[in-house]
């Protein structure tokens, strides 16, 4: 991989600025994942990094190659389903994949603070969340507590997807997962800046529950998903914690 000069136990970025042409590194993250998690697909995953050798070589730094904001699912446990292990992914998880002021906060620690090149937002079909604001939306009954605060937030992409005449439930989901998307990088002008400079890339990915597989559904720049998938993954021998 490119930034092979990235040893552990240095806190901070790890950036220089002769980087290889921009998105090579956020294209060879997703392509990395991709890779995970057509081996979790298909049965064969290799539980890379979760080890105790490994454990020990990343204790004292972290450099994970990707951010994945997800929803908190129980079913949709990042470092499983993109076959990861210690290290290698940065999580926040919410209910529904909501953005707020700590989840945009976690995103840019791991962004500039740590250097990660890709911020994944990461939903699925049958979303509890997304079906719990449908029904707000639908009877006008609040839920108790602070669930309203979940629901709340995925109230805009209802009504995105009313406007568009999207009604199933897992239309709406993509829907909610874009402005996710847009949300992160309309909340957030660091790592809209990030973005912009080409030192990182955000992906929507819509996860089957049956399946095991994920789809892109958003990304920026536009067309970013595609070229993941040709970059190809990164050197498995030389993970981003090495
Ligand atoms: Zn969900």
């Amino acid at each position: 991989m490119s930034h092979s000069g990235t040893p552990g136990g240095q806190p901070g970025p790890q950036r220089t600025t002769d980087r290889a042409p921009a998105l090579s590194e956020p294209a060879r993250a997703y392509a990395e994942l991709v890779a995970g998690n057509r081996r979790f697909v298909g049965g064969a995953p290799r539980h890379p990094n979760q080890d105790a050798g490994h454990r020990a070589a990343v204790a004292d730094g972290q450099h994970p190659f990707a951010v994945i904001v997800g929803c908190s699912d129980s079913r949709l446990a990042a470092e499983i389903i993109f076959d990861r292990g210690l290290g290698d992914l940065f999580v926040v998880r919410t209910a529904g994949h909501t953005a707020g002021p700590e989840v945009l906060g976690s995103v840019e620690y791991a962004v500039t603070v740590l250097g990660t090149p890709l911020v994944v937002v990461l939903g699925h079909d049958s979303c509890g969340a997304v079906q719990a604001a449908r029904e707000v939306a639908t009877t006008g009954t609040q839920p108790q507590g602070h669930l309203r605060a979940v629901v709340d937030a995925v109230l805009p992409s209802l009504r995105r997807a009313e406007t568009e005449g999207v009604q199933d439930i897992d239309g709406i989901v993509d829907i909610h997962i874009a402005q996710t998307v847009e949300t992160l990088l309309g909340q957030s002008p660091v790592l809209a800046d990030e973005v912009a400079q080409g030192r990182c890339a955000v992906v929507g990915v819509s996860y089957r529950l049956a399946a095991g597989a994920v789809r892109p559904v958003a990304a920026v720049p536009a067309g970013f998903a595609t070229l993941g998938e040709e970059a190809g993954p990164l050197d498995p021998a030389a993970p981003a914690a090495a």
